[in-house]
């Protein structure tokens, strides 16, 4: 397999379909195959998957839909390493190891640093795993290097003028982040650039919000062609960038595969009036979102709690989004109080700071989680 895909478009493995809809590891291994078997009769080939996705099991899921039931060359997967789960270098090989084992890959394709950020980043240098990557790539484990990455131009800028080694970057490329002051997606694309990286793109759609959106941005998208979905927009923005190899979804249903692939099968770029179409719309859009959470979940597997923080701030979203204060009650207070009888209440938060310290979009979650209870527990 080529370093670059042929076709631009990737499978996210972490967002996958749930037997459980209150168990994220409770994957729905059938569908799944349905998915992976529709992605390669198509002709994509992209498949990514991390230690810690849908409660640690979308690794072994990769095996049972993908590895055991595909030729290992006519595919390419991705996966990573999170500091999060070592404190010591054997801690660090085992995690790698134990990769290989649950996968069944054999070596992996494409193999990343998960989620740098300013506070990780001393980690991932203290344990060498730059060099170690290195290592990899020399003993044939791994056939390419990179990083995923949260974090501002500047530091970016600091990590590959340290590291031109790493042959890509993964960032967090949205028209709705496009400017946006905490992700900023426009300045590390063009860092990346600078220094001659190919990107591949996470969150096109920003955990689902650029999939659903409010109706006034819907009705812009609508007037211009109406036979496009909302998601094919945000997809179809970041697969634009000329630099960007592989765009990546989540996609947890074989419907949403089938709208990705009707119109990545044969990829045509936004022409100019439908990016500045994109740019009007995070206008509306950004207008309408309270909270700006991808639902990415890395907050809760830490939660000492076990509060389900993206359920609450999505439940959140749209209520502020409906005009609660016409409405006066939504549906949402019901389903808020469902959550809370199965998790823990917004208000049971202790403030421990760990939500805060690995949440990628910088969300102030104590804070906002107050917000969630003072509407719902009054
Ligand atoms: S600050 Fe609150 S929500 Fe965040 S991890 Fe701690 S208890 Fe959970
Ligand atoms: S609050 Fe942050 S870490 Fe938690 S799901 Fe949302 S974006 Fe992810």
């Amino acid at each position: 397999m080529e370093f670059l895909p042929e076709k631009k478009f990737g499978f996210g493995l972490m967002r996958l379909p749930r037997r459980n809809p209150d168990d994220a590891a409770d994957v729905d291994v059938e569908q799944v195959k349905q998915m992976v078997d529709l992605f390669m009769e198509k002709g994509f080939t992209y498949f990514d998957t991390a230690w810690m996705y849908n409660g640690f099991n979308s690794e072994n899921v990769a095996k049972e839909a993908l590895v055991d039931r595909y030729p290992r060359e006519s595919f390419t997967l991705a996966t990573k390493l999170h500091s999060g789960f070592f404190n010591t270098l054997e801690e660090r090989d085992k995690v790698f190891n134990e990769q290989l084992r649950k996968t069944g890959a054999g070596y992996f394709d494409y193999y990343l640093l998960h989620g740098i950020e300013e506070s990780m980043i001393g980690k991932y240098e203290e344990f060498d795993c730059f060099n170690w990557l290195l290592e990899k790539k020399a003993q044939g484990l791994v056939k390419h290097v990179g990083f995923s990455f949260h974090d501002t131009p500047e530091l970016l800028d600091e990590i590959l003028t340290k590291h031109p080694e790493m042959e890509f970057v993964q960032l967090q490329i949205n028209y709705l982040d496009w400017e946006s002051k905490w992700i900023q997606s426009r300045a590390v694309y063009e860092t990346a650039v600078k220094h001659g990286k190919k990107v591949i793109v996470m969150e096109p759609c920003k955990g689902g919000t650029l999939a659903n959106l409010p109706e006034e941005a819907k009705k812009l998208f609508h007037d211009y062609d109406d036979s496009r979905s909302d998601a094919s927009w945000a997809i179809r923005f970041a697969a634009s960038l000329p630099e960007v190899m592989v765009v990546l979804s989540g996609m947890s249903n074989i419907e949403q595969m089938e709208d990705n692939l009707s119109y990545m099968e044969d990829f045509k770029p936004l022409n100019d009036e439908e990016v500045k179409l994109c740019h009007y719309a995070a206008d509306i859009i950004n207008k309408k979102i309270t909270i700006p959470c991808t639902a990415c979940h890395y907050c809760t597997e830490g939660c000492p709690m076990h509060i389900c923080i993206p359920e609450y701030f999505s439940i959140y979203n749209e209520d502020m989004r409906e005009d609660l204060g016409q409405k006066g009650w939504t549906i949402n207070f019901k389903n808020y109080e469902i959550l809370a009888a199965k998790n823990a209440k917004a208000s049971d938060c202790i403030t421990c700071g760990q939500c805060e310290a690995v949440c990628p979009q910088h969300l102030d979650i104590i804070n906002l989680l107050r917000d969630v209870a003072n509407h719902y527990e009054k």
